[in-house]
């Protein structure tokens, strides 16, 4: 099939050298035009694992190609895919300027009936929004009969393993109109997934408001089984006892799973932090605001101090002098991405407290001075303190503490010895729980986790 894939993001990259490697012919348009010309360019503007190979091969054997000429990307295909971002706006909700422009797009361009299918996480109701644009648009071209149909497919992709959960999806939530227009729209969503579900039927098919439900609805589970594990773990910091045990003991139990439990230093990414808001922003429109979630927010907002609280303990609230290293500055592993990554306000609040911060991740350094230098533009020359490092290691050396804040696998089973001999005082905050109290303490380090302080 000829499918459009609207936004080069992490996203529509993902969806789009997916869909390209199973036979089908993607265009890719973007109003960036820097990232297009890198795309054309073989360069990656993301960092994602295995995205890159599936891109290049896909664009020598012409089954995918990048462009900002969004005429020839509305003319290119009938399945027309906005992935498109959904920023939070001031008061929470999900702006939907890019989804909106998107679809006037189309709207401004197309010549006969096209599927619009929103694969941005936005608010029920939007596919009313989308369709809306697109008629206004179309009325201004006297063609305000023409047919068109707004699916939901959102996309439940994990950053870091986008590859792996696009090709093997849990699910494909489909949200289609009841009318023809519909009909047709599911027609041509089956077809396109149909490789999809050779070994078992993964497809939900509903209404067009609950498939855009069930997206946040997802989200908000999982970041609420984080705070809850987050608020637990600070009771077990002040009742002796371990939260890692403590998880496995419930994990254990089929009705909850080991998933999503992990006590840390808060959530972050694109997608949880807005979502949450965006959805608790509905809830409140409609009278009816979500209590849960509403706690979701407020302990994952102070779950994010609970190490620097740490840090204040130990040290004073005047950090001149003192040196820090950070490990991990991604908002997980196996991305560079640093939206809402709890490693900037720690860095943030350290730099701004005087100290002085060395920091290693594997592959969002880049990123992380990009956006440090954004969250630090009152006080620039706060970033001399900052430095960015090649090795763990050397972040360590003749530090006053070690932070670990992202748990990429080569921090996991650090040479100790190394470590305690590299570090001024030997002081371990792990914010990811990654390590063994017993070996930490046996190395002669001390060793602050999240909720394990009796094993410390
Ligand atoms: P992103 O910010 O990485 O990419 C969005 C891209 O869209 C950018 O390249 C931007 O230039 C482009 N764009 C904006 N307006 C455009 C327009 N009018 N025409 C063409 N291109 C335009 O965003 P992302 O992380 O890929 O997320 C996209 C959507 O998917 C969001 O709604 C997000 O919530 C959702 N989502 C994200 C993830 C994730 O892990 N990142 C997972 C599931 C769902």
């Amino acid at each position: 099939m000829n499918v459009t894939i609207v936004g080069t993001g992490y996203v529509g990259l993902v969806t789009g050298a997916c869909l390209a490697e199973l036979g089908n012919n993607v265009f890719c348009p973007d109003v960036d035009q820097n990232k297009i010309k890198l795309l054309n360019a073989g360069g990656m503007p993301i960092h994602e694992p295995g995205l890159e190979e599936i891109i290049q091969r896909n664009v020598e054997e012409g089954r995918l190609r990048f462009s900002s000429d969004v005429a020839a990307s509305v003319a290119f295909a009938d399945v027309q895919f906005i992935a498109v971002g959904t920023p939070p706006d001031e008061d929470g909700s999900a702006d939907l300027k890019y989804v909106l422009a998107a679809a006037r797009t189309i709207g401004r361009h197309m010549d006969g009936f096209k599927v619009i299918v929103d694969k941005s996480t936005v608010p029920v109701g939007t596919a009313e929004k989308v369709e809306a644009a697109v008629r206004e648009e179309l009325a201004a071209r006297g063609l305000a009969d023409m047919e068109f149909s707004v699916a939901s497919n959102p996309e439940f992709l994990k950053e870091g393993a986008a590859i792996e959960d696009f090709m093997r999806p849990d699910r494909i939530v489909l949200g289609v109109a009841t009318d023809a227009g519909g009909e047709r729209a599911l027609a041509a969503l089956r077809e396109l997934y149909r490789p999809f579900n050779r070994n078992h039927e993964r497809t939900r098919v509903m209404d067009v408001r609950s498939a855009e439900f069930t997206k946040y609805a997802a989200n908000a589970m999982l970041a609420t089984r984080i705070s809850f594990m987050n608020e637990l773990a600070n009771l077990a910091d002040k009742v002796g006892a371990d939260i890692e045990l403590v998880r496995q003991g419930i994990g254990s139990d089929p009705r909850i799973g080991y998933s999503f439990l992990y006590a840390g230093t808060g959530y972050g990414g694109s997608c949880f932090p807005k979502d949450v808001d965006a959805l608790c922003r509905t809830a409140q429109e409609n009278g009816l605001p979500l209590q849960v979630l509403d706690a979701v927010q407020r302990v994952n907002a102070s779950q994010k101090k609970v190490l620097l609280d740490k840090v204040w303990a130990r040290f004073g609230h005047r950090t001149e002098g003192r040196v820090f290293a950070i490990w991990g500055l991604a908002f997980k592993p196996g991305t560079d991405d640093m939206r809402e990554a709890p490693s900037r306000s720690i860095i943030e609040a350290l730099l701004r407290a005087g100290a002085t911060v060395r920091a290693h991740d594997p592959v969002a350094q880049e990123q992380a001075a990009r956006a440090l230098a954004s969250d630090m533009a009152d006080q620039p020359d706060l970033m001399r303190n900052i430095t960015f490092v090649a090795q763990p290691l050397d972040a360590a050396q003749g530090a006053d503490a070690l932070i670990v804040l992202t748990e990429w696998k080569n921090y996991k089973s650090p040479n100790l010895r190394a470590l305690k001999n590299a570090l001024r005082s030997p002081l371990v905050l792990d914010g990811r729980n990654i390590y063994e109290p017993h070996a930490m303490a046996a190395a002669g380090l001390t060793y602050m986790g999240i909720g394990r302080n009796n094993a410390a």
